[in-house]
């Protein structure tokens, strides 16, 4: 997708430690809005400098959810782009050139502290009931002792020489004027001693290279804007804007964890949530129009979408607005390509062959669709919903063939009265059907429910299934007299009382 490209670069910058979980899917949905909106480029980088938990599943999986919910990318991994690589891993030349310039302004500095000495000196902080900040101890160290320390086999991390007076603003375009006190700011590490740079300096380096123009994330990470502000400054280079998304919750305010469900992104797709319901849901994580309309589909997003009015207090996610959002947009699908959104539950079901669907079943499904369409909130519970249909047989307690106020001997005959109704039937549609199984319930002195019910679970299997008339209908003639016989079969092997 080829932008106007008015000068607006936004990025968004997983890290492949895990999949893509809603928060940080919402947060991809803003920055892609607020590209698309402004014209701009969207670039996906990949914060991929955990070398122990970053996995290529990880990665493949972040890449499939983003597509899926249509947020396609101008720049980054697959795709390639002017700015590359757009892996941090493969970055790294690039950070040691920023860490010298850094160090040639006096603005970064080599300590060699041990990790038993920060402990150390962590602990101190704690008995003084102090927060721990790096006292700076290796700041001063001249050539010959860091040679010293060198010859004892220490190998150096990379501090920032934060300043420790001043404060250091920002005007967020969310949330408006924030200051931090530069006392609060410590003198973070940029490079680790195996050479990785820390988030926080290759945020910078990569927002400054890639020209970003905007960040756009979480504010669990408003405490680094000042720190990054600051090694902007260092660099001399001026800092983008910045926004800072309110955090997604689950409706207890805890934080999303698999305690509340599904939360990552492929999750939902499995379950059968179509991404334009997802799209439309996550957009009011933060974010309204007015304090009346829901639905927007994604170019009514692009077209609405401003930065100014996401709202700074946390979201609630609710699986029951999710729900209700996904069945409306299972609503507006047409009978095809509800048809064919559904297929592949089915086949993952083993319901039908994944290979060459037969006609004759897809003829099947296009005539099981409409009895459904207005029952599924997920794609996921058409299986639950339809499997009678597909299968040879069914398995069922045969119990529940005899309904409340019925005996066995009643059920046999309400059943072999119906075989005899279903047969005789010249016009095989589910209005004869109705009406003729309505005088049946009559002239044996059933109530219709009575009736309805024991035929209901000789047919699917069920005791709640889709309108009775309408999936005999589908069925066939052939399909619900083998049911019947067979629930007559099942009904003479019952202990009679
Ligand atoms: N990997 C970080 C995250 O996903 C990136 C934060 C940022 O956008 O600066 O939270």
């Amino acid at each position: 997708m080829s932008a106007l490209n008015n000068g607006v670069r936004v990025r968004i910058a997983p890290s492949p430690t895990g999949p893509l979980h809603v928060g940080r899917a919402r947060t991809a949905l803003f920055n892609w809005l607020f590209t698309r909106a402004n014209d701009g480029v969207f670039i996906v980088r990949i914060e991929d400098t955990d070398r122990i938990r970053s996995t290529e599943e990880n990665l493949r999986s972040i890449l499939t959810s983003l597509r899926w919910l249509g947020l396609e990318w101008d720049e980054g991994p697959e795709v390639g782009g002017p700015y590359g690589p757009y892996f941090q891993m493969q970055r790294l030349p690039l950070y040691q050139e920023f860490a010298q310039r850094l160090l040639r302004a006096g603005a970064a500095y080599y300590c060699y502290c041990t990790p038993d000495e920060l402990t150390a000196m962590r602990e101190a902080a704690k008995r003084a009931k102090m927060p721990f900040r790096y006292p700076g101890r290796c700041r001063p160290l001249t050539t010959k002792q860091r040679a010293a320390y060198e010859a004892e086999g220490r190998r150096p991390v990379l501090r920032f020489a934060a300043p420790s007076t001043g404060s250091t603003a920002f005007k967020d375009l969310i949330r408006g004027d924030i200051t931090f006190d530069n006392t609060e700011i410590d003198d973070l590490v940029l490079v680790k001693s195996d050479g990785i740079p820390t988030y926080n300096f290759a945020v910078v380096v990569d927002d400054i290279t890639m020209q970003i123009t905007h960040i756009i994330r979480g504010d669990d990470h408003i405490a680094n804007t000042p720190k990054q502000l600051l090694l902007y400054k260092a660099l001399d280079a001026s800092p983008p804007d910045f926004a800072h998304l309110p955090m997604v919750l689950g409706l207890d305010r805890a934080k999303l964890s698999s305690r509340h469900g599904a939360t990552s992104v492929m999750e939902f797709a499995e379950l059968g949530y179509l991404p334009e319901a997802m799209v439309n849901y996550l957009a009011l994580l933060g974010w309204a129009f007015d304090d009346k309309r829901e639905i927007f589909r994604k170019e009514e997003l692009v077209q609405h979408f401003r930065i100014e009015r996401v709202s700074k207090t946390a979201a609630a996610f609710s699986i029951e607005k999710l729900d209700w959002m996904n069945g409306y947009y299972i609503r507006q699908l047409s009978l095809k390509e509800l048809a064919e959104r559904a297929l592949p539950f089915w086949q993952k079901a083993g319901l039908v062959p994944t290979d060459q669907v037969p006609t004759k079943t897809l003829t099947y499904i296009q005539k099981m669709i409409p009895l459904i369409q207005e029952r599924v909130k997920r794609l996921g519970e058409v299986v639950e919903l339809t499997d009678f249909f597909f299968k040879e047989r069914l398995t069922y307690d045969s119990a529940l063939l005899i309904g409340k106020g019925m005996t066995a001997a009643m059920t046999k005959l309400a059943l072999a009265e119906t075989k005899r109704v279903v047969e005789n039937l010249s016009l095989f549609n589910s209005e004869t059907l109705e009406i003729q199984m309505r005088s049946l319930a009559e002239s044996l002195g059933l109530k219709t429910g009575q009736l309805f019910g024991a035929v209901r679970v000789a047919v699917t299997g069920r005791t709640v299934a889709p309108p009775l008339f309408q999936t005999i209908a589908v069925l066939g003639r052939e399909k619900t007299l083998d049911r019947l016989t067979e629930a007559l079969r099942l009904l003479d092997t019952l202990p009679s009382k």
